[in-house]
């Protein structure tokens, strides 16, 4: 299985794909949260990138295509792989294509999780993500068992910058405009698979097996 996850922040995509990669034994990454550690670590990427991510924006093409180019040449893509947060663009969409395509694969299918707006705004305001691991948690709707500690790792648990309210309206506006004609582009190639990304965790984990047959 070659995945990719598409939908608008806070739609779920990091808990489903952390929970299908483990089932399915194929490694994922989330352009986010390596993003996020270069940030964090003070690099030259993450100083190019910061402004970006803090404001809600998409950072640019070239550096999220080489960071996934990088990933994708140093696994075996035969035994299959999940993205998370990538493709965000039509741009992204037709580079991953050019990858698979020299490390002579196909991709299996774009999974778009569809999360209403007013429901992705309360789940995003209530959304807690562990610094070490990338976890994410829900304050009322995914509660970790202990205050502020990861459930997995017991990392520090703290609100994303860009979970806050005016950051989350562009990340969501930058959706709309950048990644929603990602779907017309899979749509197109009949790769797309649609998923109501509205109800628990594991309601929607079992609507995304049923749709890639498992
Ligand atoms: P996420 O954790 O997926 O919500 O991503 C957080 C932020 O990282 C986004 O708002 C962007 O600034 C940046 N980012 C992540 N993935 C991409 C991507 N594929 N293209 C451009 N920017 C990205």
């Amino acid at each position: 299985m070659r995945l990719v996850f598409l939908g608008p922040p806070g739609a779920g995509k990091g808990t489903q794909v952390k929970m299908l990669s483990k089932e399915l034994g194929v490694p994922s990454i989330a352009t986010g949260d390596v993003l996020r550690l270069e940030v964090a670590s003070g690099s030259e990427l993450g100083k190019l990138v910061k402004g970006y991510m803090e404001r809600g924006e998409l950072v640019p093409d070239d550096v999220v295509i080489s960071v996934v180019e990088k990933w994708l040449k140093g696994i075996d893509v035969k035994k299959g792989f999940i993205l998370d947060g990538y493709p965000r663009n039509v741009r992204q969409a037709s580079e991953l294509d050019r990858m698979l395509r020299e490390l002579g694969v196909e991709l299996t299918a774009a999974i778009y999780l569809n999360v209403p707006e007013d429901e992705i705004v309360r789940r995003l305001s209530g959304r807690l993500t562990c610094r070490a691991c990338g976890a994410v948690y829900h304050v009322e709707f995914n509660p970790p068992k202990e205050d502020l500690k990861c459930d997995l790792c017991g990392g520090e648990l703290y609100q994303r910058e860009d979970d806050r309210e005016d950051v989350v309206r562009r990340r969501f506006k930058v959706y709309t405009e950048s990644t929603r004609p990602v779907l017309d582009y899979y749509r197109e190639k009949s790769k797309l698979l649609v998923i109501d990304g509205v109800g628990g965790i594991e309601e929607v984990y079992e609507r995304i097996k049923r749709a890639i047959g498992l």
